[in-house]
């Protein structure tokens, strides 16, 4: 495990991942939930028990196996911890949950950017699913060219054209 609490982020080797063949057949969740705090409203919510933890302070783990990709998990981490990813025709998807402003639009070319809040590219929204009526909590998906940066994307930026 990485220095995280020192460096602020954590690095992709610290985290567990689906084989590719899985993630080319739909959207997979995948969680950066590390730290051992009372919390599980992730397991609570999945509809196929595909996430365990060892007791309320342990740390999630998914069966990839068993995920289906609904985003129920996405949607109530309170730790912005959980992400889906998915390879599609060659191209990357992730899903993640944003709570800032402004939303971006579907269609809309968005910068990419890493665990550190680096830029690592562009790429399209193509959903924006809203959490909570009256809140701007939602999930983003966005696809771009490089699909190994389904391991990298955990933000995205949007650009200001002002
Ligand atoms: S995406 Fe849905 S099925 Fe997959 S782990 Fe999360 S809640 Fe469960
Ligand atoms: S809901 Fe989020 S913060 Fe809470 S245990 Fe699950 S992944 Fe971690």
């Amino acid at each position: 495990m990485s220095d995280y609490l020192k460096t602020g982020y954590l690095n992709t080797s610290d985290l567990e991942f689906p084989d590719e063949s899985v993630v080319k057949q739909h959207f997979v969740a995948v969680t950066e939930c590390v730290q051992e705090i009372p919390c599980n409203p992730c397991v609570e919510s999945c509809p196929v028990d595909a996430i365990k933890m060892e007791g309320i302070n342990g740390v999630p783990h998914v069966d990839f196996k068993k995920c289906i990709g609904c985003g129920n998990c996405v949607a109530v981490c309170p730790g912005l911890a959980m992400f889906l990813v998915n390879i599609k025709e060659g191209k990357g998807r992730v899903s993640l949950p944003y709570e800032m402003l402004p939303l971006p639009n579907k269609g809309d070319t968005v910068n990419l950017l890493g665990r550190k809040g680096k830029i690592v590219g562009a790429g399209t929204v193509i959903s924006i699913r809203q959490i909570e009526k009256d809140t701007t909590s939602s999930i983003i998906t966005v696809e771009f060219d490089d699909p190994s940066l389904i391991k990298v994307v955990r933000n995205v930026g949007v650009i200001r054209n002002e």
